[in-house]
Protein backbone atom coordinates (compact mmCIF):
# COMPACT_ATOMS: atom_id res chain seq x y z
CA UNK A 1 0.00 0.00 0.00
CA UNK A 2 0.88 3.42 -0.85
CA UNK A 3 1.62 5.73 1.87
CA UNK A 4 -0.94 8.54 2.11
CA UNK A 5 -0.67 12.09 2.45
CA UNK A 6 -1.78 12.95 6.11
CA UNK A 7 -1.06 16.39 6.17
CA UNK A 8 -3.61 16.77 3.40
CA UNK A 9 -6.61 15.02 5.68
CA UNK A 10 -8.91 16.35 7.88
CA UNK A 11 -8.81 15.52 11.29
CA UNK A 12 -12.11 13.58 11.31
CA UNK A 13 -10.85 11.80 8.56
CA UNK A 14 -7.75 10.87 10.31
CA UNK A 15 -10.08 9.66 12.95
CA UNK A 16 -11.97 7.49 10.94
CA UNK A 17 -8.61 5.98 9.06
CA UNK A 18 -7.10 5.14 12.63
CA UNK A 19 -10.39 3.40 13.41
CA UNK A 20 -10.33 1.72 10.23
CA UNK A 21 -6.50 0.64 10.03
CA UNK A 22 -6.91 -0.46 14.00
CA UNK A 23 -4.62 2.51 15.61
CA UNK A 24 -6.06 4.17 18.85
CA UNK A 25 -8.35 7.20 17.20
CA UNK A 26 -8.10 9.22 20.28
CA UNK A 27 -4.42 10.13 19.07
CA UNK A 28 -5.62 11.33 15.79
CA UNK A 29 -5.45 14.89 17.37
CA UNK A 30 -2.59 14.62 18.89
CA UNK A 31 -0.99 13.89 15.66
CA UNK A 32 -2.98 16.60 14.05
CA UNK A 33 -1.62 19.29 16.70
CA UNK A 34 1.89 18.16 15.59
CA UNK A 35 1.43 18.08 11.70
CA UNK A 36 0.13 21.43 11.81
CA UNK A 37 2.53 23.13 13.80
CA UNK A 38 4.76 21.74 11.52
CA UNK A 39 6.12 18.59 12.49
CA UNK A 40 8.86 17.15 9.72
CA UNK A 41 8.90 13.56 10.65
CA UNK A 42 6.88 11.39 12.90
CA UNK A 43 9.79 10.38 15.13
CA UNK A 44 9.31 14.56 16.41
CA UNK A 45 6.06 13.12 17.97
CA UNK A 46 7.61 12.11 20.97
CA UNK A 47 4.65 11.98 23.65
CA UNK A 48 3.83 8.56 20.83
CA UNK A 49 5.37 5.55 21.28
CA UNK A 50 7.62 4.22 19.33
CA UNK A 51 5.81 1.42 17.50
CA UNK A 52 2.90 4.16 16.77
CA UNK A 53 5.35 6.35 14.95
CA UNK A 54 6.98 3.29 13.42
CA UNK A 55 2.89 2.13 12.06
CA UNK A 56 2.59 6.06 11.27
CA UNK A 57 5.29 6.62 9.07
CA UNK A 58 5.07 2.98 7.03
CA UNK A 59 0.98 4.41 6.29
CA UNK A 60 1.26 7.73 6.13
CA UNK A 61 3.88 10.45 4.62
CA UNK A 62 4.54 14.12 5.72
CA UNK A 63 4.93 16.61 3.15
CA UNK A 64 7.42 19.00 3.25
CA UNK A 65 8.96 22.17 1.76
CA UNK A 66 12.98 22.27 1.45
CA UNK A 67 14.43 25.50 1.08
CA UNK A 68 16.24 25.11 -2.08
CA UNK A 69 17.52 28.82 -2.46
CA UNK A 70 16.70 32.12 -0.41
CA UNK A 71 16.71 35.38 -1.42
CA UNK A 72 16.61 38.50 1.09
CA UNK A 73 15.60 41.95 0.08
CA UNK A 74 18.34 44.57 0.91
CA UNK A 75 15.74 47.13 0.00
CA UNK A 76 12.47 46.04 2.39
CA UNK A 77 13.57 42.74 3.66
CA UNK A 78 11.27 41.12 1.70
CA UNK A 79 12.48 37.29 1.63
CA UNK A 80 11.55 35.14 -1.50
CA UNK A 81 12.26 31.22 -1.46
CA UNK A 82 12.68 28.53 -3.80
CA UNK A 83 11.30 25.00 -2.17
CA UNK A 84 12.08 21.79 -3.06
CA UNK A 85 8.68 19.24 -2.83
CA UNK A 86 9.71 15.91 -2.36
CA UNK A 87 9.24 14.40 -6.20
CA UNK A 88 12.03 17.36 -6.74
CA UNK A 89 9.83 19.77 -8.14
CA UNK A 90 9.98 23.54 -7.57
CA UNK A 91 7.75 26.20 -6.20
CA UNK A 92 8.47 29.69 -4.90
CA UNK A 93 7.07 31.65 -1.61
CA UNK A 94 7.55 35.12 -1.02
CA UNK A 95 7.41 36.46 2.60
CA UNK A 96 6.48 40.21 3.27
CA UNK A 97 6.31 42.56 6.01
CA UNK A 98 3.16 44.57 5.81
CA UNK A 99 1.66 46.95 8.69
CA UNK A 100 -1.03 44.21 9.51
CA UNK A 101 1.46 41.49 9.65
CA UNK A 102 3.54 39.10 7.82
CA UNK A 103 2.03 38.02 5.00
CA UNK A 104 3.39 34.95 2.65
CA UNK A 105 2.09 34.38 -0.70
CA UNK A 106 2.06 30.79 -1.94
CA UNK A 107 2.21 28.91 -5.14
CA UNK A 108 -1.26 26.77 -5.64
CA UNK A 109 0.52 24.65 -8.84
CA UNK A 110 3.97 23.64 -10.19
CA UNK A 111 3.78 25.83 -13.14
CA UNK A 112 0.69 26.87 -14.42
CA UNK A 113 -2.06 26.34 -17.62
CA UNK A 114 -3.14 29.99 -17.93
CA UNK A 115 0.11 31.25 -19.89
CA UNK A 116 -0.46 35.19 -19.43
CA UNK A 117 1.59 36.74 -21.92
CA UNK A 118 3.37 39.13 -18.93
CA UNK A 119 3.83 36.49 -16.62
CA UNK A 120 6.86 34.49 -15.90
CA UNK A 121 5.30 31.64 -14.57
CA UNK A 122 3.07 30.16 -17.50
CA UNK A 123 6.27 30.79 -19.91
CA UNK A 124 7.71 27.22 -17.95
CA UNK A 125 4.60 25.69 -18.56
CA UNK A 126 2.60 23.56 -16.18
CA UNK A 127 3.46 20.17 -14.00
CA UNK A 128 1.43 19.31 -11.13
CA UNK A 129 -0.68 20.32 -8.93
CA UNK A 130 -0.05 21.24 -5.24
CA UNK A 131 -1.58 19.05 -3.04
CA UNK A 132 -3.25 21.03 0.23
CA UNK A 133 0.00 19.49 2.43
CA UNK A 134 2.28 21.57 0.11
CA UNK A 135 0.51 24.77 0.32
CA UNK A 136 0.82 24.21 3.82
CA UNK A 137 4.45 23.45 3.96
CA UNK A 138 5.37 26.18 2.46
CA UNK A 139 4.18 28.35 5.14
CA UNK A 140 5.59 26.00 7.81
CA UNK A 141 8.84 26.22 6.24
CA UNK A 142 9.14 29.94 6.00
CA UNK A 143 7.66 30.07 9.61
CA UNK A 144 10.61 27.59 10.70
CA UNK A 145 13.31 29.51 8.59
CA UNK A 146 12.79 32.69 9.88
CA UNK A 147 11.64 31.66 13.32
CA UNK A 148 8.65 33.67 13.30
CA UNK A 149 4.16 33.07 12.98
CA UNK A 150 3.22 34.40 9.53
CA UNK A 151 -0.42 35.90 10.22
CA UNK A 152 -1.75 36.63 6.62
CA UNK A 153 -1.39 34.71 3.43
CA UNK A 154 -2.46 35.22 -0.04
CA UNK A 155 -2.67 33.00 -2.80
CA UNK A 156 -0.95 34.54 -5.65
CA UNK A 157 2.21 32.54 -6.26
CA UNK A 158 2.77 30.47 -8.93
CA UNK A 159 -0.50 28.45 -10.64
CA UNK A 160 -4.15 29.12 -11.06
CA UNK A 161 -5.91 28.54 -7.55
CA UNK A 162 -9.36 27.71 -9.29
CA UNK A 163 -7.29 25.65 -11.71
CA UNK A 164 -6.87 23.45 -8.58
CA UNK A 165 -9.68 24.04 -6.60
CA UNK A 166 -10.68 20.88 -4.64
CA UNK A 167 -7.20 21.30 -2.87
CA UNK A 168 -7.42 24.81 -2.60
CA UNK A 169 -10.64 24.37 -0.72
CA UNK A 170 -8.92 21.47 1.32
CA UNK A 171 -6.47 23.91 2.53
CA UNK A 172 -8.62 26.67 2.72
CA UNK A 173 -10.18 24.34 5.57
CA UNK A 174 -6.82 22.77 7.15
CA UNK A 175 -5.00 26.22 7.15
CA UNK A 176 -8.30 28.13 9.21
CA UNK A 177 -8.69 25.20 11.54
CA UNK A 178 -8.70 26.08 14.97
CA UNK A 179 -6.31 23.30 15.90
CA UNK A 180 -4.47 23.55 13.01
CA UNK A 181 -2.49 26.84 11.68
CA UNK A 182 -6.02 28.68 12.94
CA UNK A 183 -5.33 31.37 10.20
CA UNK A 184 -8.49 33.11 9.76
CA UNK A 185 -10.50 33.47 6.32
CA UNK A 186 -10.21 37.33 7.14
CA UNK A 187 -6.35 36.89 6.47
CA UNK A 188 -6.57 35.03 3.44
CA UNK A 189 -6.55 36.15 -0.41
CA UNK A 190 -7.65 34.34 -3.28
CA UNK A 191 -6.40 35.43 -6.86
CA UNK A 192 -7.70 34.01 -9.68
CA UNK A 193 -7.31 35.09 -13.65
CA UNK A 194 -11.12 34.75 -13.69
CA UNK A 195 -12.86 30.60 -13.85
CA UNK A 196 -16.20 31.96 -13.96
CA UNK A 197 -17.77 28.95 -13.00
CA UNK A 198 -15.31 28.15 -9.77
CA UNK A 199 -16.73 31.91 -8.86
CA UNK A 200 -19.85 30.75 -8.55
CA UNK A 201 -19.23 28.11 -6.83
CA UNK A 202 -16.82 29.60 -4.16
CA UNK A 203 -19.61 31.87 -3.38
CA UNK A 204 -22.31 29.60 -2.61
CA UNK A 205 -19.28 28.49 0.21
CA UNK A 206 -19.56 32.09 1.61
CA UNK A 207 -16.15 32.14 2.92
CA UNK A 208 -14.65 35.60 4.18
CA UNK A 209 -11.42 35.64 2.34
CA UNK A 210 -10.89 38.32 -0.12
CA UNK A 211 -11.39 37.21 -3.61
CA UNK A 212 -8.74 39.28 -5.58
CA UNK A 213 -9.09 39.38 -9.42
CA UNK A 214 -6.41 39.63 -12.43
CA UNK A 215 -8.56 41.98 -14.36
CA UNK A 216 -5.22 44.22 -16.33
CA UNK A 217 -8.24 44.99 -19.22
CA UNK A 218 -11.45 47.16 -19.40
CA UNK A 219 -12.36 45.25 -22.40
CA UNK A 220 -12.66 41.57 -24.37
CA UNK A 221 -10.00 42.70 -27.21
CA UNK A 222 -7.58 44.07 -24.75
CA UNK A 223 -7.83 40.87 -22.58
CA UNK A 224 -7.84 38.43 -25.04
CA UNK A 225 -4.55 38.95 -26.44
CA UNK A 226 -2.72 39.16 -22.54
CA UNK A 227 -4.61 36.50 -21.02
CA UNK A 228 -5.74 33.29 -23.19
CA UNK A 229 -8.71 32.57 -20.17
CA UNK A 230 -10.56 35.31 -21.58
CA UNK A 231 -11.59 33.60 -24.97
CA UNK A 232 -13.45 31.25 -22.32
CA UNK A 233 -14.99 33.56 -20.15
CA UNK A 234 -15.25 37.43 -21.19
CA UNK A 235 -14.83 40.56 -19.16
CA UNK A 236 -18.92 40.85 -19.28
CA UNK A 237 -19.07 37.56 -17.84
CA UNK A 238 -16.56 37.92 -15.35
CA UNK A 239 -17.63 41.01 -14.09
CA UNK A 240 -20.83 39.42 -14.00
CA UNK A 241 -19.68 36.93 -11.71
CA UNK A 242 -17.93 39.26 -9.80
CA UNK A 243 -20.83 41.02 -8.89
CA UNK A 244 -22.94 37.94 -7.81
CA UNK A 245 -20.45 37.30 -5.61
CA UNK A 246 -20.30 40.25 -4.02
CA UNK A 247 -23.96 40.25 -3.52
CA UNK A 248 -24.04 36.97 -2.00
CA UNK A 249 -20.92 37.09 0.03
CA UNK A 250 -20.88 40.78 0.86
CA UNK A 251 -17.43 41.31 0.59
CA UNK A 252 -15.82 43.59 -2.02
CA UNK A 253 -13.66 42.44 -4.46
CA UNK A 254 -10.33 43.48 -5.27
CA UNK A 255 -9.53 43.99 -8.93
CA UNK A 256 -5.49 43.60 -9.88
CA UNK A 257 -4.66 45.66 -12.42
CA UNK A 258 -0.67 45.41 -13.86
CA UNK A 259 -0.01 49.04 -15.68
CA UNK A 260 1.49 48.07 -19.55
CA UNK A 261 2.61 51.24 -21.15
CA UNK A 262 0.78 51.39 -24.22
CA UNK A 263 -1.29 48.36 -23.90
CA UNK A 264 -3.69 49.06 -21.17
CA UNK A 265 -2.91 52.05 -19.95
CA UNK A 266 -4.47 55.04 -21.62
CA UNK A 267 -7.75 57.79 -20.22
CA UNK A 268 -9.51 55.74 -22.47
CA UNK A 269 -9.07 52.35 -20.67
CA UNK A 270 -9.01 54.03 -17.24
CA UNK A 271 -12.71 55.23 -18.31
CA UNK A 272 -13.83 52.34 -19.94
CA UNK A 273 -12.99 50.82 -16.30
CA UNK A 274 -14.67 52.94 -14.00
CA UNK A 275 -17.54 52.39 -16.68
CA UNK A 276 -17.66 48.75 -16.35
CA UNK A 277 -16.94 48.80 -12.63
CA UNK A 278 -19.28 51.05 -11.38
CA UNK A 279 -21.90 49.06 -9.17
CA UNK A 280 -19.82 46.46 -8.32
CA UNK A 281 -18.54 45.97 -4.81
CA UNK A 282 -15.08 46.60 -5.45
CA UNK A 283 -11.50 48.31 -5.34
CA UNK A 284 -8.47 48.71 -8.09
CA UNK A 285 -4.91 47.72 -7.26
CA UNK A 286 -3.00 49.32 -10.09
CA UNK A 287 0.55 47.75 -10.37
CA UNK A 288 3.08 48.49 -12.53
CA UNK A 289 3.94 45.52 -14.84
CA UNK A 290 6.98 43.62 -14.15
CA UNK A 291 9.59 43.33 -16.68
CA UNK A 292 9.37 39.86 -17.92
CA UNK A 293 12.41 38.23 -19.63
CA UNK A 294 10.95 37.79 -23.13
CA UNK A 295 7.56 39.04 -22.68
CA UNK A 296 8.25 42.60 -23.87
CA UNK A 297 5.84 44.74 -21.98
CA UNK A 298 7.43 48.07 -20.45
CA UNK A 299 6.15 49.23 -17.53
CA UNK A 300 3.58 52.71 -17.06
CA UNK A 301 5.25 55.53 -15.94
CA UNK A 302 4.79 57.56 -12.75
CA UNK A 303 2.84 59.82 -14.44
CA UNK A 304 0.33 57.27 -16.25
CA UNK A 305 -0.21 55.55 -12.82
CA UNK A 306 -1.14 58.62 -11.30
CA UNK A 307 -3.16 59.78 -14.17
CA UNK A 308 -5.22 56.53 -14.73
CA UNK A 309 -5.70 56.05 -10.39
CA UNK A 310 -7.02 60.31 -10.86
CA UNK A 311 -9.88 58.87 -13.35
CA UNK A 312 -11.02 55.98 -11.70
CA UNK A 313 -11.30 57.80 -8.34
CA UNK A 314 -12.82 60.43 -10.00
CA UNK A 315 -15.35 58.13 -11.07
CA UNK A 316 -15.43 57.22 -7.85
CA UNK A 317 -14.00 53.71 -7.90
CA UNK A 318 -11.85 53.12 -4.85
CA UNK A 319 -7.60 52.43 -5.92
CA UNK A 320 -4.69 52.43 -4.51
CA UNK A 321 -1.14 52.16 -6.11
CA UNK A 322 0.52 48.77 -4.83
CA UNK A 323 3.74 49.25 -3.60
CA UNK A 324 6.84 47.57 -5.13
CA UNK A 325 8.25 45.06 -2.67
CA UNK A 326 11.54 43.12 -3.21
CA UNK A 327 12.08 44.13 -6.98
CA UNK A 328 16.01 43.56 -6.32
CA UNK A 329 15.01 39.83 -5.90
CA UNK A 330 12.71 38.74 -8.83
CA UNK A 331 9.93 38.57 -6.42
CA UNK A 332 7.25 38.64 -8.67
CA UNK A 333 5.58 35.29 -9.72
CA UNK A 334 7.48 32.38 -11.40
CA UNK A 335 10.77 34.53 -11.81
CA UNK A 336 13.11 32.74 -9.51
CA UNK A 337 12.60 29.58 -10.47
CA UNK A 338 12.47 30.38 -14.00
CA UNK A 339 16.21 31.69 -13.64
CA UNK A 340 17.06 29.25 -11.20
CA UNK A 341 16.02 26.44 -14.05
CA UNK A 342 17.65 28.24 -16.55
CA UNK A 343 21.26 28.36 -14.18
CA UNK A 344 20.73 24.75 -13.35
CA UNK A 345 20.37 23.95 -17.22
CA UNK A 346 23.57 26.19 -17.98
CA UNK A 347 25.63 24.57 -15.81
CA UNK A 348 24.56 21.01 -16.87
CA UNK A 349 25.12 21.62 -20.87
CA UNK A 350 28.77 22.83 -19.16
CA UNK A 351 29.03 19.19 -17.84
N1 LIG B 1 -3.26 32.70 -11.26
C1 LIG B 1 -3.64 33.64 -10.26
C2 LIG B 1 -2.60 33.90 -9.21
C3 LIG B 1 -1.15 33.95 -9.60
S1 LIG B 1 -0.51 35.35 -10.41
C4 LIG B 1 -4.05 34.94 -10.92
O1 LIG B 1 -3.96 35.05 -12.12
O2 LIG B 1 -4.53 35.82 -10.22
C5 LIG B 1 -0.47 36.61 -9.20
C6 LIG B 1 -0.71 38.00 -9.77
O3 LIG B 1 0.48 38.49 -10.42
C7 LIG B 1 -1.81 38.05 -10.80
O4 LIG B 1 -2.59 39.21 -10.61
C8 LIG B 1 -1.02 38.14 -12.09
O5 LIG B 1 -1.79 38.62 -13.14
C9 LIG B 1 0.11 39.04 -11.67
N2 LIG B 1 1.28 39.05 -12.54
C10 LIG B 1 1.82 38.06 -13.25
N3 LIG B 1 2.88 38.48 -13.95
C11 LIG B 1 3.02 39.79 -13.67
C12 LIG B 1 3.93 40.79 -14.09
N4 LIG B 1 4.91 40.54 -14.96
N5 LIG B 1 3.77 42.05 -13.59
C13 LIG B 1 2.77 42.32 -12.72
N6 LIG B 1 1.89 41.42 -12.29
C14 LIG B 1 2.00 40.17 -12.77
Amino acid sequence: MNPQDIKSMTLAEIQADFSKTGLPAFRARQVFHWLHRGAASFDEMTDQSLAFRSTLSEQYYIAGAAVEKKQKSKLDGTVKYLFRLHDGELVESVVMDYHHGRTICISTQVGCKMNCAFCATGKSGFSRNLAPSEMLAQIQAAQADLGTRISNVVMMGMGEPLDNYENVLRFLELVSSSEGMNIGMRHISLSTCGIVDKIYDLAEKKLQLTLSISLHAPNDEIRSRTMPVNRRWGVGELLKACRYYGEITGRRISFEYAMISGVNDSDACAKELAGRLKGTLSHVNLIPVNNVTGAGFQKSSADRLKRFSAILSEKGIPVTVRRTLGSDIDASCGQLRRRYNKEVDSVESLQ
